[in-house]
């Protein structure tokens, strides 16, 4: 079964409103879809994260430079081609864009070994460890409001997400860390003990700053701390894992096994957020997940995009053996993004429903079980939105 094309289709759509992280404020919600086409008439999905002139740029790699690599190929090759694409782009980029425009493919390769084999992916791997997966929502993004104001509201959106049946609330920090920890006092007062509550910094701080918010973490029960301080700093995340009682969590800016071998042995995670999309696709994510686990790390998918990112995580989560195992062991969660996102409401023939399935079923979702990733994009819906 040759491959006979790869395309890139980039979306984008204004926001309603401007949402902000510890880095930047954006104004536009974008997705980056791969498409692979073979001969036998199979078409497999995937999706590169990176928004914006990120995902303009990794459509340049994944048509112009990664497309006659593997033009030909035999779709089904999916680990020969992962490692004769690596290999040829190592000496321009082993992190990083090269393998974004890589996870894609990857996981388009996937969804045909799927489809191909009339088997979910989740069976693929080796099965399902859960049928059902529990749910996280995040939200309480930053805005260009005083710090009072985004306290009230705050308060409000994490009570509203625990409302809606998510078994946690994540928020946003990175207005500083006295005012950074008003807010986390807001959120768990809004969560007010109906489920755990994590914080993501998205690398704001310096190693003395994330322990002043961290210690303030402590006191109020926050499950986890994620991307305290700057991926590269691994001290800074060896110290603070070691000298604070929160949860330590990040990985998502992260590549490939040989990226993940450094951070994990440098034991300065509680719990890892591998970003499949990002970080070389389903085949590198299953060595990444052994690598995590061979260090008894715990692994959340770190779950960033449209409905095909939530789709493959999905049964990525379904596939993850239970470590240590139990009766009660402990589980993982998706990672569900609350803000305004139609790539991942409206994208598919057939939606996910995953909000109205979180709110009926006490915040877990049902693992799909048809062919490959299990979800067929609307291309009518793909014409309306793309950009390029
Ligand atoms: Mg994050």
């Amino acid at each position: 079964m040759k491959i006979t094309r790869v395309t890139s289709h980039v979306l984008q759509y204004d926001l309603p409103e401007e949402l902000g992280y510890s880095q930047q404020f954006y104004a536009k919600r974008s997705a980056h879809l791969v498409e692979v086409e073979t001969d036998a008439g199979i078409t497999g999905w995937g999706e590169c994260f990176g928004p914006g002139n990120v995902a303009l740029a990794n459509k340049g790699i994944v048509e112009k430079v990664i497309q006659p690599m593997i033009l030909g190929d035999d779709a089904l090759d999916r680990d020969v081609i992962w490692h004769k694409v690596y290999n040829l782009l190592r000496d321009h980029g082993q992190k990083g864009m090269p393998l974004q425009a890589l996870s894609g493919v990857d996981i388009a390769l996937w969804d045909i070994a799927g489809k191909v084999a009339g088997l979910p992916l989740h069976k693929l791997i080796g099965g399902a460890h859960r049928r059902q997966v529990q749910v996280y929502g995040y939200g309480m993004m930053l805005k260009r409001e005083s710090v009072d104001e985004h306290v009230a509201r705050f308060r409000a959106e994490a009570a509203e997400i625990m409302d809606k049946g998510f078994v946690a609330a994540k928020m946003k920090s990175g207005l500083g860390p006295k005012e950074d920890v008003r807010l986390c006092e807001a959120v768990a007062k809004g969560v007010d003990g109906r489920g755990k509550f994590m914080v993501d910094a998205n690398h704001c701080y310096t190693t003395s700053d994330a322990f002043y918010v961290g210690r303030a973490l402590d006191d109020l029960g926050a499950y986890w701390f994620e991307e305290p301080v700057a991926p590269e700093d691994l001290d800074g995340y060896r110290e603070l894992r070691a000298g604070l009682k929160v949860n330590i969590s990040g990985g998502e800016a992260e590549f490939n096994r040989w990226g993940w071998r450094q951070i994990l042995e440098n034991r300065g995670l509680d719990i890892a957020q591998p970003e499949v999309c990002a970080m070389g696709g389903v085949s590198e994510y299953l060595r990444v997940l052994t690598l995590c686990h061979a260090h008894f790390t715990p692994v959340i998918n770190h779950v960033w995009g449209s409905a095909i990112a939530v789709a493959v995580n999905l049964q990525l989560l379904a596939a993850m053996p239970p470590l240590p195992g139990g009766l009660n062991p402990w589980e993982p969660m998706l990672e569900f993004d609350t803000t305004d996102n139609k790539f991942r409401d409206a994208l598919l023939v057939e939606p996910l429903h995953i909000q109205e399935e979180v709110y009926e079923n006490g915040g877990f979702v049902t693992i799909p079980d048809r062919p490959g990733l299990g979800v067929e994009p609307d291309r009518g819906f793909i014409a309306k939105y793309e950009v390029d």
